[in-house]
């Protein structure tokens, strides 16, 4: 009888714990990128990497497994992992997508897939009623991050899967923020599982990658056949560097989301800080939905304070964590979403969504939470108090 193991414990023992040829304890990086056939008329396993690879076999049956899905895909970026899965659909086919969605994903939407014809509508997912309103007839997928960036919105990912299979579409998810670690979205019904394995799931800011997961057999079929056609196939080196940065998920997961909700509850309580999102806090809008569908909150928050000017003296003072784009990383990340993620989209626009010039994003890592509150506390004793910070008190 199988033992059932915690998630984990999976990370650890697993099909790949050990090469079953020399009893190595680390998956073998395969560089060959085509493979002898013994036989003239039936060729094996492997005939060239683009098709197949063994290191890459590796990471996508370990994330396949780890999602609960059939059959998993390695891509040399999440935006190949995404532009990929949106070759599933065909010209006339439209598209529903959520509103914040992340920055690349809506380059491709609106300046991509729309010169082949197909449509798109964007729809804040929050509200399942407007999501319904907007599905057409030639609706093909729809399209949900939760939570969503930079404002942590949190999506009903159930409700969005009924009014998908009531409508014959498929749900695709990019569950980047949250990794298997903490939402499982194929078992709540999503179609797709998409990631930005260059986050969490590799963890330390030296990789890029991306992820797809399906659980049924028959879009298995389709996604291998545009993952080598399209042939946007990840590397055996970065593949390795992404299954081993997977050995320590659970626990860097667990520690980060720790901290952050730790650093959260810090910033509500700070008078220089006009607003936290994060699903952890109990008046976030999305907190019980978060509770219901995922097992934490994950390690991403943002905060506003009063302006740009605020933001400028804040980055300028804070010691510890790297002001960069990118996130789920080892060390602690700060962004600055006006002027990185969201540079592009047009200031009303952008102000309309909620991501004002006063926004800052920050991916918590594994530093000693109170050495990050104490090099807050110092930068934000710089940030001049203002007359809208005090009144919000
Ligand atoms: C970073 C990111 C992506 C894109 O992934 P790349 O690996 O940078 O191509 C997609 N979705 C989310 C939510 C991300 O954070």
């Amino acid at each position: 009888m199988e033992q059932r193991i915690s998630f984990q414990t999976k990370l650890l023992h697993n099909k790949w714990k050990i090469d079953r040829q020399t009893g190595a304890v680390s998956v073998p990086i395969q560089h060959a990128s085509t493979f002898h056939q013994f036989d003239f008329d039936t060729f094996g396993k492997y005939d060239y990497s683009r098709s197949g690879n063994p290191t890459r076999e590796a990471l996508e049956e370990t994330i396949a497994e780890l999602e609960g899905g059939v059959r998993g895909f390695a891509f040399s970026s999440g935006m190949a992992a995404i532009s990929t899965a949106f070759l599933l659909l065909s010209k006339g086919d439209h598209v529903l997508v959520t509103e914040d969605v992340y920055g690349g994903t809506y380059r491709m939407i609106t300046e991509v897939l729309n010169r082949f014809g197909i449509e798109y509508t964007f729809v804040d997912m929050t509200d399942l009623h407007e999501v319904a309103t907007h599905i057409r007839p030639n609706t093909k997928v729809i399209y949900v991050e939760t939570p969503s960036n930079p404002l942590l919105k949190v999506t009903d990912i159930q409700g969005i899967v009924k009014l998908a299979k009531a409508n014959g579409c498929l749900t695709f998810l990019d569950n980047t923020f949250m990794t298997p670690a903490l939402q499982r979205p194929l078992d709540l019904g999503v179609d797709v599982v998409l990631h930005s394995a260059t986050k969490f799931l590799a963890g330390h800011s030296d990789v890029v990658a991306g992820l797809a997961v399906v659980k049924d057999e028959e879009l298995a079929k389709q996604l291998y056949k545009l993952q080598n056609a399209f042939g946007a196939v990840l590397g055996v080196q970065d593949a390795w560097l992404v299954l081993r940065g997977l050995k320590t998920l659970h626990v860097r997961l667990k520690q980060s989301s720790e901290s952050a909700l730790a650093i959260a509850r810090y910033l509500s309580g700070h008078p220089k800080v006009e607003e936290v999102y994060y699903p952890g806090l109990t008046h976030h809008p999305g907190h019980s939905i978060q509770r219901y569908q995922a097992s934490g909150f994950g390690a991403v928050l943002s905060f506003r304070l009063a302006d740009e000017e605020a933001v400028r003296t804040f980055v300028k003072h804070v010691r510890l964590p790297v002001f960069a784009v990118s996130l789920g990383a080892v060390e602690s990340i700060l962004s600055y979403p006006a002027k990185m993620s969201h540079a592009a989209m047009p200031k009303e626009e952008r102000e309309r969504r909620g991501i004002t010039d006063g926004l800052l994003r920050l991916s918590v890592g594994l530093e000693a939470v109170e050495d990050l509150i104490a090099d807050f506390e110092q930068a934000l004793s710089y940030v001049k108090e203002t007359s809208s910070a005090v009144s919000a008190r």
